[in-house]
């Protein structure tokens, strides 16, 4: 569970801005509850609150505009207890129902944050909001994704490049 990196990514790109327009899946409470609950939330307002809060905060820090220690305040009252059954120990997530997903989201972002260092990142395109997670070996993905940001990133530089020829001539 603490490796889903997938559910991090997802806050973290549920605002992105699409031909200049931002679509927000957390807009309002009823965008939020079909966000929440496919991502195991209880879909209640509260939670979608916690998780507006959440997501703010957590650009900030991965953008290294804020300490990570804003998003201590997430886990307060969060534990986990042990569990012992036939197929051995395992960690039960303990939390109010509602803080839940964005206790599960802080826990997610620890673990990269130790584990895959320096990989989390935003997109390279500036008017992008998207970030990746850049798992490959070399380490220097750009992109959010190759089809869309990619592929506009360099054909503006083409036309960049062209337009440069063409004024120094
Ligand atoms: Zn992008």
């Amino acid at each position: 569970m603490v490796e889903d990196t997938e559910l991090l990514l997802a806050l973290l790109n549920s605002r992105p801005i699409k031909d200049g327009v931002e679509h927000d899946a957390l807009s309002d409470d009823r965008a939020a509850r079909e966000w929440s609950t496919a991502h195991g939330g209880t879909g209640t307002p509260r939670e979608a609150e916690n998780l507006r809060h959440l997501r703010a905060e957590l650009t900030r820090v991965v953008l290294g505009e804020a300490p990570a220690t804003v998003l201590a305040e997430t886990l307060d009252g969060t534990y986990q207890r042990p569990r012992l059954s036939e197929d051995g120990l395992s960690w039960e997530l303990v939390t109010e129902p509602d803080a839940r997903l964005s206790a599960r989201v802080v826990l997610v972002w620890a673990w990269v944050t130790e584990n895959l260092p320096r990989r989390l990142r935003p997109c390279g395109n500036e008017e992008c909001r998207l970030f990746l997670l850049d798992r490959s070996k070399p380490n220097k993905a750009r992109w959010c994704s190759m089809a869309t940001c990619g592929n506009r990133m360099k054909a503006r530089r083409h036309y960049e490049r062209s337009r440069g020829a063409a004024s120094a001539e």
